[in-house]
């Protein structure tokens, strides 16, 4: 007798195979990174330059603040209707260009530039900028809000956009927690956020429990991770012509994983390679990588959420 699976019985078994929607912790998401921005500063200390080095120390610093703020911080829930509404136009829950922020984001954005100001030390143009920050009106705020969500770069002030984001980052971070994985559904646009519609800022091939070596995608507003099949382009789909680059004599954990198709890039971390890869915190330390494929002629995909100054600049 032939022996029939209920496809039911078939799709729960491969829901508890791969788990496909890694939500982000809201205990350590910001508190690890910061670990990672500083533990990168240092190696980037014994190296050459130093001015990443800086900037990854004050991201550091950044990332603390994001994870005090958001211990206080609850977000609300988007409501039945707008998460039906949501789900019948196949759209994200808690779309980062469509829903309405609550004025509280603007009140994570005080706290974090008031944390920032009363690290110690700081570049004049630092403190400037979040002095700036503090005392800005609502309108101008969320003019550049709208700017930053809608990834309309030229209409952006690069000093303050960091500050901006990272209190955009806490807020989503507390709205991604208020779901379950099961309530989100993978979109058919496969290369965006299914919690917010963000595109990721890199890729992690995550050895850890309940990932069993499957590569994620790690989104650059929410920190949500969502399952997409090794060896295939995160933006065009593309399954042949994929290469891996890397710096001589850079982490073997960290490689750019490019696409002779659509001639575009996003880097790829590997976690059995350094168990506390973090994929801000990696991507933005790894800025010769983008310069070495720069010059091999491939775009970047999309940006770094902590940086947004033209790669020319440096
Ligand atoms: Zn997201
Ligand atoms: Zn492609």
């Amino acid at each position: 007798m032939e022996r029939v699976l209920d496809p039911a019985r078939i799709e729960a078994f491969a829901e508890r195979a791969i788990a496909r929607i890694r939500l982000p912790d809201r205990r350590q998401a910001f508190s690890r990174r910061a670990a990672r921005l500083r533990q990168l500063s240092a190696s980037e200390r014994a190296g050459e330059g130093g001015a990443i080095g800086d900037y990854l120390r004050l991201m550091a610093v950044l990332a603390d603040a994001q994870q005090s703020a958001l211990g206080s911080f609850t977000a609300a829930r988007p409501n039945a209707e707008a998460l039906r509404l949501a789900s019948t136009h196949g759209m994200p829950p808690a779309h980062a260009a469509g829903l309405t922020r609550e004025p509280s984001w603007r009140g994570i954005l005080g706290e974090l530039c008031s944390s920032v100001l009363e690290s110690g030390e700081l570049p004049a143009a630092v403190r400037e900028t979040c002095e700036r920050l503090r005392g800005a009106s609502a309108a101008p705020l969320e003019a550049q809000a709208d700017a930053l969500l809608g990834g309309r770069v030229v209409e952006l002030d690069p000093a303050a956009a960091p500050f901006l984001m990272g209190a955009l980052q806490v807020y989503w971070l507390g709205l991604a927690t208020q779901f379950t994985p099961k309530e989100i559904k993978p979109l058919e646009v496969h290369g965006v956020c299914p919690v917010c519609g963000t595109l990721p800022v890199a890729s992690v091939v995550r050895v850890d429990k309940g990932s069993c070596g499957n590569r994620y995608l790690h989104c650059a507003l929410c920190a949500t991770e969502w399952h997409m099949v090794r060896i295939t382009c995160s933006c065009c789909q593309e399954t042949k012509d994929l290469t891996y680059h890397s710096i001589e004599g850079g982490s073997p954990a960290v490689r750019a994983e490019s696409c002779g198709s659509c001639r575009g890039y996003r880097k790829i971390l590997y976690q059995e390679k350094d168990p506390g890869v973090e994929p801000v915190a990696d991507d933005l330390a790894s800025l010769a990588l983008d310069v070495l494929m720069g010059m091999e002629g491939y775009h970047r995909l999309s940006g770094n959420p902590l940086l947004w100054l033209e790669l020319a600049a440096h």
